[in-house]
């Protein structure tokens, strides 16, 4: 194994979460633009002038987009080829994610169950979410980092389906969770469904879900028609933006699946707020790291 500097893991850990909360994606920002000239609502366009705002003033005085910092969440690949110590790199997770919060400065919003002390640094025990993968022929480190606020995470759901239900139980259900939801995840943003695995496996691919750039179809041709059939009927709803009516209530709905039980469908809903905050590191064997989104 090459002499690798986990310190340079600790600082993409610090960098993305600064950066996710900075530094809004392109996609996210062109979907927002695009969905503005859609808007028929005069005061649904004003809600997003106001988004945009709020984003010239995050750029301009590289400060916050929102000021829920939200829970720290680090989606991991891990190339085959990397110099991988998985002990260290989790280490460095949480000490980048607590960095970040305590130097940048931004609020702590993690706290204890029962206690309600917040550590004022974004971690604490189980944080942060950290979700591993690893890809063959790779050798490089991927980082993906998604803070994720209450008022949309809050709206999270899941439901264990039988086959007999059918595609159009799911459908109705992601839509009634859509609605039940209202104004709380600050729409529109993107809804993230998980479809299949396991109890636990379906909120995390509602999850990765969430962190797919705005409007990627699904590979798959019969969901991607799910993913555009849920959209129609999203945004016929009328919720708009901020909830307060108007023609686009989502920016758009993602679908990750996995194989399931033959007696058993879970579908998960997770949402995500209009500013769909993540930012991604690249590091190569050499020390050498790439930002993006
Ligand atoms: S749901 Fe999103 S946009 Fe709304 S307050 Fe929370 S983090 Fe901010």
């Amino acid at each position: 194994m090459v002499d690798f500097d986990y310190n340079i893991v600790e600082e993409a850990a610090k960098q993305t979460y600064i950066k996710a909360l900075t530094d809004l994606p392109p996609d996210v920002r062109q979907a927002l633009h695009r969905a503005y000239e859609r808007e028929s609502q005069p005061a649904a366009k004003e809600i997003f002038q106001a988004m945009f705002k709020a984003i010239e003033i995050a750029d301009n005085k590289k400060t916050l987009v929102c000021q829920d910092t939200g829970l720290p969440i680090y989606i991991m690949k891990v190339g085959g080829d990397f110099p991988w110590n998985g002990a260290e790199i989790k280490k460095r997770l949480v000490e980048g994610a607590s960095r970040a919060t305590l130097e940048f400065p931004f609020r702590g919003s993690s706290t204890h169950i029962l206690t309600r002390i917040n550590p004022q640094n974004s971690v604490g025990h189980g944080l942060p979410v950290i979700y591993w993968d690893f890809v063959e022929g790779s050798d490089t480190l991927e980082m993906l980092m998604i803070p994720k606020g209450s008022g949309s995470e809050n709206m999270s759901t899941m439901k264990m389906f039988i086959p007999a239900d059918g595609k159009a139980a799911l459908k109705k259900f992601v839509l009634d969770a859509y609605i039940a939801s209202g104004s709380n995840p600050c729409p529109p943003g993107i809804i993230g469904v998980g479809i299949g695995g396991t109890a636990d496996l379906v909120m995390r691919l509602a999850k990765e879900a969430i962190a797919r750039p705005v409007g990627q179809r699904s590979e798959d041709p019969e969901i991607a028609e799910m993913e555009v059939e849920l959209e129609e009927a999203i945004n016929a709803t009328g919720i708009g933006p901020m909830g307060l009516g108007g023609d686009i209530s989502t920016l758009a709905v993602h679908i990750e699946w996995a194989y399931t039980h033959i007696t058993q469908n879970p579908v998960a809903v997770n949402t995500q707020c209009w500013p769909a905050r993540r930012a991604r590191a690249t590091i190569h064997p050499d020390g050498k790291v790439e930002y993006g989104f």
